[in-house]
């Protein structure tokens, strides 16, 4: 093993990098070989760092210009250190460096937008002389900081998922615990020692590594005023176990649908698909899973939809020609390479990819899925797309509706009456009208509904739902 990343195999506390002698390893997910072995925070090192951010919040807050000069140094310093981002995401989440570099931009963007919503951030006034009696009074609001903020990360994102959590909470004001996923911890030590470096204050930002006896110690500390988590529903549900009276934002599993109407531009839609089924190996909440498309234009589409798979390349996804790289696990791309076997099984048509070399699944595609097979009614998180043709867009948007979750949705077509129907008839947290569901700006607010969980992110949406809104009402 190299040591080229084990600058990235601390714990941050209170300011200082902490090694600790119980360590994990994190593997390249092409090659399978330990690249850095990282530290895993000890029950007492999770109590200290709690302790140092309620310190941090008692002693002093920056003031909001202060967090926002930050966040914007950090922007700076993230292009600084865009190659090493990079590299350390193609690595540790077998991202493509095309991925990688979209994942770098989209960060630069989140602090930039962060920085502008902790100069902004404010209440709003009372119209008191609506309220006969009160006429003289004058009311407002502010948005005082919550508290200690807890964020847990999944893998599948490890820059964007967990700067959506800790510059919010910042910018409002409070400090964060974070723990990050165990797969891909590496990218979040350097996005803490760039944070570290523009300025920071040491109480502000505390990372502590491990899987689930870390995160198990978080939830049971009464310290901890929020919880942000994003991850599958399964462990959503365990976290929102723990929370009680506490507030919590949690942005869950997914099963995304997008529809092709007959009157859609299909030169337009199909590549968009393909990208938005296939990149990152499919490891998308947003991910197209489901494609319903109107049935006078299904043969052309699947015909269409399977050489755009064939064209995207599986492979080491440092290669340029790279489309798709690794799965995050050798046994994730065991299980959906099964779920596509036992739905061919079943009666589905495989059109193509499916096959599995180690953690690399070639993409696919799938028309007759029998809706009681997984890669239907499952979360797929892989490279598959499952086609079902439609003959009214009723029944598609009925069909669409028909799973316990509801992050986001797309249609494609150019009818005024199909936008309607499907703005009001597609119950998803977002619905994207000529795109897919995996189309995502950081300015957006974002999060489902259903079992995809509560709470919205975006700066401007996650730093006030960091706060405690206050009413202060002076009656002269
Ligand atoms: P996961 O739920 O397995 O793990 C997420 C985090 O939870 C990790 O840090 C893990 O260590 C931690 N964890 C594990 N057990 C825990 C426990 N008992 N208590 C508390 N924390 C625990 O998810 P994953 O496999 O890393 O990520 C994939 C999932 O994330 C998919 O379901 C995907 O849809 C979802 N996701 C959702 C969004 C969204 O915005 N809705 C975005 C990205 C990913």
């Amino acid at each position: 093993m190299s040591n080229k990343f084990q600058d990235c195999s601390q714990l941050l506390i209170d300011g200082e990098w902490v090694e600790t002698s119980d360590r994990f390893p994190v593997e390249n997910k092409y090659s399978g070989d330990v690249v850095a072995n990282v530290c895993s925070a000890t029950s007492e090192l999770v109590d200290m760092a709690i302790d140092r951010a309620k310190n941090a919040l008692m002693n002093s807050v920056p003031a909001p210009h202060e967090r926002a000069s930050i966040l914007r140094g950090a922007a700076i310093l993230l292009e600084e250190n865009r190659s090493r981002f990079i590299e350390l995401m193609v690595i540790e989440a077998g991202f493509t460096n095309t991925d990688a570099a979209s994942e770098v931009m989209r960060a630069g963007l989140t602090l930039q937008l962060s920085a502008d919503v902790a100069a902004t951030l404010c209440g709003h006034s009372v119209p008191f002389g609506a309220h006969p009696g009160s006429e003289q009074r004058i009311g407002f609001t502010v948005h005082d900081p919550i508290g200690v903020v807890c964020a847990i990360t999944p893998f599948n994102s490890p820059l964007n998922t967990v700067l959506h959590k800790v510059a919010p909470s910042f910018a409002a004001g409070n400090p964060t615990v974070l723990k990050p996923s165990p797969l891909t911890p590496l990218t979040s030590a350097l996005l803490g020692k760039i944070l570290l470096q523009a300025g920071m204050p040491k109480g502000y930002l505390h990372i502590v590594q491990g899987d689930q006896h870390v995160a198990e110690r978080l939830l049971t500390n009464p310290d901890i005023a929020f919880f942000t988590f994003t991850g599958s529903t399964r462990v959503g549900r365990i976290i929102q176990g723990h929370v009680g009276l506490r507030r919590s934002q949690m942005e869950l599993g997914s099963i995304a649908s997008t529809i092709l109407c007959a009157d859609a531009d299909l030169d337009r839609a199909l590549p968009k698909i393909a990208n938005a089924g296939f990149r990152k190996a499919g490891q998308v909440c947003t991910s197209v899973q489901r494609l319903y498309v109107s049935r006078e234009v299904l043969a052309d589409v699947v015909q269409r939809l399977t050489v755009l798979a064939q064209e995207m390349v599986a492979g080491d996804p440092r290669n340029e020609e790279t489309r798709v790289g690794p799965m995050i696990s050798e046994a994730s791309a065991e299980r959906v390479n099964d779920w596509i076997c036992e739905a061919v099984s079943a009666g589905a048509v495989l059109h193509c990819g499916g096959q599995r070399n180690g953690r690399l699944v070639h993409p696919a595609v799938l028309t007759g899925v029998p809706f009681e097979a997984d890669v239907w009614c499952s979360e797929v998180f892989g490279p598959v797309i499952s086609v079902c043709p439609f003959d009214t867009l009723d029944e598609a948007i009925k069909a669409a509706n028909d799973t316990e979750f509801g992050l986001a949705a797309g249609i494609f077509t150019r009818d005024l009456d199909n936008v309607r129907a499907a703005m009001s008839g597609l119950k998803f947290g977002t619905v994207q009208i000529n795109e897919t569901s995996s189309a995502r700006a950081d300015v957006m607010p974002f999060g489902g509904v259903k079992a995809s969980g509560f709470g919205k992110e975006g700066p401007a949406y996650a730093a006030k739902e960091m706060t405690v809104e206050r009413l202060i009402v002076l009656n002269p």
